[in-house]
């Protein structure tokens, strides 16, 4: 099992090998439980300024960063691009929400696959599109001993958010590694994208409400129904590496 997916990938970047040194994990929705809290903070954030917009183009957008999500909404409805101020005030209102909703609550078996790609060794990176001063604190707290402070690619140290490849691409350049030397886990559409266009073997954890074939037309090279589901197939996966 897997071994299509692989040999697929190898043959579609004209790599010569699978050799994974490294898993970039993407952070909401694939090691926290918070993905229900954030659409439902954008969703009622620009519908408390006029602006349409539901749960579901919420999960559509994940990966993207603030600034970037309300400009999208702004140039679809208005016609424009939001103002410095507009951008401040609609974020201020989402994180209210979400403060209000998050209990920062560990995604199911996020950990137990941590503590698995520990055990072998691998580097392990958060990429993610969040700005959250707390962000490696969280970390820290509720993944003891996993996450450390030069492994993590934040909204704070990139120019432009996912889609683009630069998150995973600055990943890779901290992590010295090459393109068929790395594992992405990503939740979102936008995610997956980003790591694809960065040449990245990626898999795709279904965590939210959207239909599988959206990932996999993203670009995901496997996907599962949840962290649990890739906890469970991680052995036989690693078995076809070299
Ligand atoms: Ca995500």
């Amino acid at each position: 099992m897997f071994s299509a997916q692989i040999e697929q990938f190898i043959n579609k970047k004209k790599y010569s090998t699978f050799s994974p040194k490294a898993v970039f994990f993407d952070m909401d929705g694939v090691l926290f439980d918070s993905m229900k809290c954030h659409s439902s903070a954008w969703a009622q954030a620009m519908q408390s300024v006029g602006l349409p917009f539901t749960v579901l183009e919420a999960y559509m957008n994940e990966g993207r960063t603030g600034a970037s999500t309300i400009d999208g909404v702004f140039i679809k409805t208005l016609g424009r691009e939001a103002t410095e101020e507009e951008k401040q005030t609609i974020y201020a209102v989402k994180s209210s929400f979400f403060e209000a909703c998050n209990k920062t609550v560990r995604m199911p078996y996020a950990l137990e696959l941590l503590e698995k790609v520990k055990a072998q060794k691998l580097q392990i990176f958060v990429v993610t599109g969040s700005a959250q001063p707390s962000l490696l604190d969280g970390l820290k707290t509720n993944f003891p001993g996993i996450f450390h402070k030069g492994k993590i690619v934040s909204a704070i140290d990139i120019q432009f958010c996912k889609p683009h490849p630069e998150p995973y691409l600055l990943a890779l350049k901290k992590s010295g590694l090459q393109p068929w030397e790395v594992i992405v886990v990503e939740n979102a559409p936008l995610g997956v994208e980003s790591a694809t266009a960065a040449g990245l073997f990626t898999i795709a954890v279904n965590t939210g409400p959207l239909d599988p074939t959206v990932l996999l037309e993203s670009g995901a090279n496997l996907v599962f129904k949840d962290m649990n589901e890739l906890y469970q197939n991680w052995e036989t996966f690693s078995s076809n590496w070299k």
